[in-house]
């Protein structure tokens, strides 16, 4: 279900709210209706509204310091050439960016990234496009050293691959929404995400250990999903043919529907999680 998608990168381990996805889906066969939800757990930092969203965003030399730590806890080499990218992408240590429908290369010289980085483009750009309408625009990933433009901070981790500039969108919801997703992944300490003016740019330093092991925690909980059924009652149903056909029970049906005895009526619409 691609709803769910984007609020994929905006759960932290911390606070959890539960939201419900709904979709309606037509059975063919039997003529209902299903209603399916999906439970799933996402940060109450996901919405993107927040008036302080942006805040985090401002660029700091504290920030600098960080990514540049992190770079070295990572024991990541400052790129020099263009040879040198390729050397690495011939290692294995640096992974080739390809555009798809949801993301663009803009005049990226070279489109090289640390393979979590490449990861992390291709769920966010996926995430963007089913939220905002939009394809993203990546405007540069790994920069070596002497390719660097002239006010580049000497600070700049771009030479490593871990690092992305995307462009800043002229749609207000899509801004919006990437900046509520940046700063949640950032609280979440998988990433450093700056707004950049000239030109205007969000700059992203993806930590590549700390965003593998955020990836396979969210990967952990989709797979603990509860699915609900809305089912629309009909003629001839009882609580006892619901609940074998949707793999529950009689009491977890009337517990979850605050039914007492055992009428229903056709037409009614009632909440089932379902097994099947
Ligand atoms: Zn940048």
């Amino acid at each position: 279900m691609d709803g769910i998608e984007a609020n994929e990168h905006a759960i932290t381990s911390r606070t959890t709210v539960q939201r419900a996805m709904t979709r309606v889906e037509t059975g063919h066969q039997t003529g209902i209706r299903l209603l399916k939800c999906v439970l799933i757990a996402v940060a109450l930092g996901a919405v993107p509204s927040a008036p302080t969203a942006a805040q985090s965003l401002r660029g700091s030399s504290a920030s600098l310091d960080l990514q540049n730590r992190v770079a070295r806890e990572h024991d990541f080499s400052f790129i020099e050439t263009g040879e040198r990218v390729t050397y690495f992408a011939s290692r294995g240590w640096l992974q080739r960016v390809t555009p798809n429908r949801n993301f663009e290369l803009h005049a990226v010289s070279f489109p090289y990234a640390r393979p979590e980085v490449a990861t992390f483009v291709e769920r966010l750009a996926r995430q963007y496009r089913a939220a905002c309408g939009e394809q993203l625009v990546v405007t540069s990933l790994t920069r070596p050293t002497t390719r660097q433009p002239r006010n580049a901070s000497e600070r700049s981790v771009h030479p490593t691959g871990m690092a992305v500039d995307l462009r800043y969108s002229r749609d207000r919801n899509c801004r919006n929404w990437l900046e509520g997703v940046l700063t949640s992944l950032e609280s979440a300490g998988v990433l450093e995400a700056t707004r950049e003016r000239y030109p205007a740019h969000y700059h992203v330093a993806v930590f590549p250990k700390q965003y593998k092991s955020y990836v396979g925690q969210v990967a952990t909980r989709a797979t603990q999903r509860v699915t609900q059924i809305a089912y629309t009652v009909r003629n001839g149903d009882s609580l006892w043919t619901i609940a074998r056909r949707l793999g529950t029970t009689v009491e977890v049906i009337k517990q979850k529907n605050g039914i007492n005895g055992s009428k229903i009526f056709a037409g009614q619409v009632l909440e089932v999680p379902s097994s099947r």
